[in-house]
C-alpha cells in the first residue's frame, strides 16, 4: 500500500496545541484516511509510545518533548454522514470521524435538522478529544447522545463499542475493561429539529462563551475541573491567584480558571503556574484541584 499521508520527525508540538508552548514529538503522522491509519498501526513497532492528537486544545507537551509518535486525526478522520437507517421514530443516526471539529459537527447536524450537538460548536476541539474528556458546557456533555464508538487498537484492528462499555463521568470516559485503543469515529443518535432553531441555539451559545472567556489569548480552556459543588475559578480568585504569572504564563484576570500564554511561555512556566495555583487553593481553601488538561512528555 502506497503511503499517501504525511510523516515527519522532530515535530514542534507548540505549533499543534492551543497553548502554543512545549517541546517536540520525535515523530508525527497524518494518515490520509482510516485504512491508512490501520495499515500504519499494523506495521508500526510494537511498544513505542503513541499519542493521538485532535486539535491540541487540552494538551501540553513538556519542553523536553514526547519520545514517541503523535498520530493526528485531522485531516484523515473527518468523515461525516447521516446513516440511512434511523434508530427510532423522530431520530437519526449521525456518524462523525474522530478528527471532525465540534464546530463542524454542530453546524452539520443543524443543516441536517438534528439537535443535541449545538453546545459543541464553541468547544475548540475534535470529536476524539471530546469523547476522551466528555467535553461539555451549557448542561450538555459529549456522551449524552452517543450510541456507539468506533475504536482502533494498537495492532490496527477496528472495533465498535457501545456507550455502556464506558464509565462516563464529569470530564472523563473510561473503558470499564481497560484496553489500549483510540477513538476513530462515533455514532450519535439525534432528535430531529428545525435546523434554523438549532442554528439559533449555536449562535446564542457562541455569544455567551465569547463574553466570558479570554479567547484572544493562547490558552487550553479551563485548566482545573470544578470540584463537586464548587467552581474552580472562584476558588482561584479567593486564593488570590487571578492575574498571577510565571514568566510569560499568566492566570487570566477575565476567567481565573484559564492560564494564558502571553507570548513565548514555556511548558515549564505553564506547568509551574498550574502547581502554584493548586498549592495556593489548597492552602487558602483546603481543596485539591484536579488538572483537566493532559500533560505528557519529559521536562527539559
Ligand atoms: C478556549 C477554550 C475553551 C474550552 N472550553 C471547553 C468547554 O467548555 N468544555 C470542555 O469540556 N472543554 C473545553 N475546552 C477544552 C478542550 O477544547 C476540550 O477538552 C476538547 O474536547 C479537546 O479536544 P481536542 O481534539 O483538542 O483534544 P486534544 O487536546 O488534541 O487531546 C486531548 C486528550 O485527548 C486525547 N485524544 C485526542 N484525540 C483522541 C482520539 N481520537 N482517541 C483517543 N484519544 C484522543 C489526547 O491524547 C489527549 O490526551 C476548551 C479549550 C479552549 C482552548
Amino acid at each position: 500500500m502506497k503511503w499517501r499521508g504525511r510523516i515527519a520527525q522532530q515535530v514542534p508540538m507548540a505549533g499543534h496545541v492551543s497553548w502554543k508552548a512545549g517541546g517536540d514529538a520525535s515523530q508525527a503522522i497524518w494518515p490520509a484516511d482510516l485504512d491508512e491509519l490501520c495499515a500504519w498501526l499494523k506495521s508500526a513497532a510494537g511498544g513505542q509510545p503513541l499519542l493521538f492528537v485532535g486539535a491540541g486544545s487540552n494538551l501540553l507537551v513538556r519542553d523536553g518533548g514526547f519520545a514517541g509518535t503523535v498520530v493526528f486525526s485531522r485531516p484523515g478522520l473527518m468523515a461525516l454522514r447521516v446513516e440511512t437507517q434511523a434508530p427510532a421514530k423522530g431520530y437519526r443516526r449521525l456518524y462523525a470521524g474522530a478528527g471532525v471539529s465540534g464546530a463542524e459537527l454542530a453546524a452539520y447536524a443543524a443543516v441536517q435538522g438534528l439537535t443535541g450537538l449545538e453546545f459543541l460548536a464553541g468547544i475548540p476541539g475534535t470529536v476524539g478529544g471530546a469523547l476522551v474528556g466528555n467535553a461539555g458546557c451549557f448542561s450538555s456533555e459529549a456522551w449524552d447522545s452517543v450510541a456507539s464508538v468506533q475504536v482502533v487498537q494498537r495492532g490496527g484492528g477496528l472495533a465498535v463499542r457501545s456507550a455502556a462499555e464506558y464509565e462516563i463521568g464529569y470530564r472523563e470516559a473510561k473503558l470499564v475493561e481497560p484496553s489500549e485503543e483510540w477513538f476513530v469515529g462515533v455514532w450519535f443518535d439525534l432528535r430531529e429539529r428545525d435546523g434554523s432553531l438549532a442554528r439559533q441555539t449555536i449562535d446564542e451559545f457562541l455569544a455567551r462563551r465569547a463574553a466570558s472567556q479570554p479567547l484572544e489569548e493562547a490558552n487550553a480552556g479551563r485548566v482545573f475541573r470544578n470540584p463537586a459543588g464548587q467552581v474552580a475559578a472562584a476558588l482561584i480568585e479567593q486564593a488570590g491567584m487571578a492575574g498571577q504569572g510565571s514568566g510569560n504564563a499568566q492566570v487570566s484576570r477575565r476567567h481565573a480558571n484559564f492560564i494564558v500564554n502571553r507570548g513565548g511561555a514555556t511548558a515549564a512556566e505553564i506547568e509551574g503556574l498550574i502547581a502554584e495555583v493548586r498549592q495556593a487553593v489548597k492552602q487558602q481553601c483546603g481543596i485539591e484541584l484536579m488538572v483537566e488538561a493532559t500533560i505528557v512528555g519529559s521536562a527539559k
